[in-house]
């Protein structure tokens, strides 16, 4: 086995139950690569690929002779859940890339997510990695995960390592695709790997699963604090979750992965019961949008506000007025606002030009019966506009490309807004900046994002100058108002009668 020839698949979509479903256009405006293409991307010097496939192969590129197998790679903003029928088009195009490298392929790299759904299967990624199983056999198969997955048994028991990011903001895709190379050379050597896997009925909210401070926080660095102390444990992944899944896995789970099964097991009860000892720290901190409005008047010190509510990342449309409406009535100026999805605005601005005035309408083409994403209209100048074609400067997506789609700088009042033709999660400066806005030079600047954004301003906002704004929205982190369908109840922090084990 001096060049060992490794197949790598990928299927990376955050989904919130309550919204909208994906469709394949999802996919194909974020990335969907197949065979070579995937390879060719990765080469670029800002490729749109899940930063963990670069990860991966200079991994596997730094640790010796190998044949990468690329087959398909599926990524796109989080959203509702994937159409069934997109979904089962995408298992037959892997179904075919599996049986295509039947008896070559050695080992299996899976770029996975862990909090998709698709509109009848509470666990695509647990169907992928089965199909897996069930073309290639049992041979070494390793996949990585965001920390946001809700962690079905199916999952783990289909993997020989599992691991899942420890970053919030997501910083260490790149990483855990390198480690994941190396694994999969240990497994190739022939080491055997156990896993243990914990769950706990606590579904925090999103806010409260920071990794810089907080409950979480603690039991990741513990865990890899006792990891380091002992030569058995090959990974410990403590998966916060994704509460809008809305699933019957979800809950703070750790994944253990050992050479040793006590060591795995011993491990991951140790880390659970610390989370469970943490159980009453789960829980959102928000900031009412009149005293939000308050401080951007009057602080004394530039603020970020996060709408937390309405974050992309999270499924949300990023478009809710709540925010906008509130300062342009009370006169807030010195602030940025970005980034708002709204199609049809973004190519209005477009068609007038720089300079033009006009009354914006944003929301036109919302359903009326949307409980969130109400209409709003306010005289506005188009300043700046741009193709919205970006490279990541800091956070998630550095060095990497996003396109926004036709994008618009709109000065409403003292607001200068960013309105895009898609829709992404306000994370890198580098969305508003390219248009031109300083950032260092405003009062007020309000990020449709629940924390990714933390990674891309920090150079402009430490944590103390971040308020998370309390507005509904199809990411709002008061989890008490959502109509559960699936969650395993009781569970904290909605229901105080939760207990574990
Ligand atoms: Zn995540």
């Amino acid at each position: 086995m001096t060049a060992p020839a490794v197949a790598i698949l990928g299927f990376s979509i955050e989904c919130n139950r309550f919204a909208p479903p994906a469709v394949r256009a999802d996919f194909e405006g974020r990335c969907y690569l197949e065979g070579q293409a995937i390879l060719d991307e990765a080469a670029k010097p800002a490729p749109r690929a899940p930063a963990e496939l670069s990860g991966f192969l200079e991994g596997m590129n730094a640790s010796g002779a190998w044949q990468p197998l690329p087959i398909m790679i599926a990524a796109a903003e989080p959203n509702g859940p994937v159409e069934q029928p997109v979904f089962d088009a995408m298992l037959a195009t892997w179904r075919a890339g599996l049986e295509a490298v039947k008896g070559r392929a050695q080992a299996v790299y899976g770029i996975m997510h862990g909090a998709a759904l698709a509109t009848a299967d509470h666990d695509p990624e647990g169907t992928l990695q089965a199909l897996v199983r069930e073309v290639l056999g049992d041979i070494p198969f390793v996949c990585s995960y965001d920390l946001h997955a809700n962690v079905s048994e199916r999952m783990v028991a289909t993997v020989d390592a599992f691991v899942g990011y420890r970053t919030n903001p997501h910083l260490d895709m790149h990483d855990r695709g390198a480690e994941s190379a190396r694994l999969i050379r240990r497994l190739l050597a022939g080491e055997r790997f156990f896993r243990a896997h914990r769950r706990l009925p606590i579904v925090s909210p999103q806010t409260a699963l920071l990794t810089a401070q907080g409950p979480y926080a603690e039991v990741i660095d513990l865990g890899q604090a006792l990891a380091a102390q002992d030569a058995r444990i090959a990974n410990v992944s403590v998966m916060g979750g994704f509460s809008y899944g809305d699933t019957p896995f979800n809950g703070l789970s750790v994944i253990v992965t050992a050479t040793d099964r006590d060591a795995a097991e011993g491990l991951a009860q140790r880390l659970a019961e610390e989370g469970w000892a943490r159980r009453d720290r789960f829980v959102a901190h928000l900031t009412s949008l009149e005293e939000s409005v308050r401080l951007a008047k009057e602080s004394p010190v530039p603020l970020a506000f996060a709408d937390v509510a309405d974050n992309p990342g999270g499924g949300g449309r990023g478009n809710t007025m709540w925010i906008l409406e509130a300062f342009h009535r009370a006169g807030v100026t010195d602030a940025i606002i970005g980034i708002i999805a709204d199609a049809p605005l973004a190519l209005e601005a477009h068609a007038k030009g720089v300079g033009a005035r006009f009354t914006a309408q944003f929301n036109r083409a919302v359903a009326s019966d949307d409980p969130y994403s109400k209409p709003f209209a306010a005289e506005a100048e188009v300043k700046a506009l741009s193709d919205g074609v970006v490279v990541g400067r800091r956070g998630i997506f550095a060095g990497r490309t996003v396109r926004l789609g036709r994008t618009a700088w709109l000065q409403v009042g003292g607001i200068a807004v960013v309105v895009i033709e898609g829709r992404t999660q306000c994370a890198d400066p580098a969305f508003l900046e390219h248009l031109g806005l300083d950032i260092g030079k405003a009062r007020a600047v309000v990020v449709k994002s629940r924390g990714h954004f933390r990674g891309g301003f920090d150079e402009f906002f430490t944590h103390e100058r971040i308020v998370e704004v309390d507005c509904p929205g199809l990411t709002s982190p008061n989890l008490r108002t959502f109509a559960w369908k699936h969650l395993p109840r009781p569970v904290l922090p909605i229901d105080a009668a939760a207990t574990w084990p």
